[in-house]
């Protein structure tokens, strides 16, 4: 895996210049998961995909990881709970994205794993990506009449791709449906979240507090519907980074 931290200044400048690049950023939260997942469940499993698809596509991608906490305000009441205003999770988040593209990483995929980040970051990432290719772009502007040309325009002729996904979203729901029961992807420590955890993390699951919890729903979970889960999420991620090295 190619990590951009561990990369000197000569490194770093060659292989943006010879490769066809792009930057993988892992999102997540640090936050209470019921009494069976442990704090860290969030931002860990984004940044285990997020691990295995650079070590795949070593070639062409950039590992980084600016943040661990994310925006879970709506965990607060339980402790060990670490939430980062929404201000503050984006303000980052966009400084990195702006630092990466003046570097000359113009495509930067994120893989998120909390829900609490989704909403913020669509609208975020939407307006960076348009900022970014306003600014680094030299695209002609003079024929222009509207505002709708203008973005038209900019997502048209730009080589910015800037894209913000969740590992649930990454799949061939054939599949995915046909395993979990309760149908909630990612839900809250449930059966899909605890499936994934018991397959990348099982010395971090509490088997006895899973069986009586709150929520009533991750019994169903198993190790092996995580297996399914994460390799279905690796095969369409691979699908997803091929595409934008190509575009
Ligand atoms: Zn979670």
């Amino acid at each position: 895996m190619k990590n951009l931290e561990f990369f000197n200044r000569n490194q770093i400048h060659d292989f943006i210049s010879e490769n066809r690049l792009m930057a993988i950023i892992p999102t997540g939260s640090v936050e209470q998961h019921l009494n069976h997942l442990f704090i860290g469940m969030d931002i860990n499993s984004a940044t285990k995909i997020a691990e295995d698809l650079a070590n795949k596509f070593s070639d062409n991608v950039l590992f980084y990881k600016p943040l661990n906490a994310g925006i879970a305000e709506h965990h607060m009441a339980f402790p060990g709970t670490i939430s980062l205003r929404v201000n503050t999770f984006i303000g980052v988040l966009t400084d990195v994205v702006e630092s990466l593209v003046r570097g000359g990483i113009n495509k930067i995929l994120f893989i998120n794993g909390h829900g609490g980040n989704v909403e913020p970051m669509k609208t975020a990432m939407r307006n960076i990506s348009l900022q970014m290719k306003g600014i680094y772009e030299n695209i002609d502007l003079s024929k222009l009449k509207t505002h709708y040309d203008y973005e038209e325009l900019l997502n048209k002729d730009s080589d910015i791709d800037i894209r913000f996904t969740s590992y649930w979203e990454m799949h061939n729901f054939k599949i995915i449906k046909n395993i979990i029961k309760d149908q909630s992807y990612p839900g809250h420590a449930g059966e899909y979240e605890t499936s994934v955890a018991l397959y990348l993390f099982p010395e971090l699951v509490d088997n006895h507090a899973r069986v009586s919890n709150a929520l009533d729903t991750e019994s169903d979970a198993s190790k092996e519907k995580g297996e399914i889960i994460y390799n279905d999420a690796i095969e369409q991620y691979s699908k997803l980074i091929n595409e934008m090295l190509e575009g």
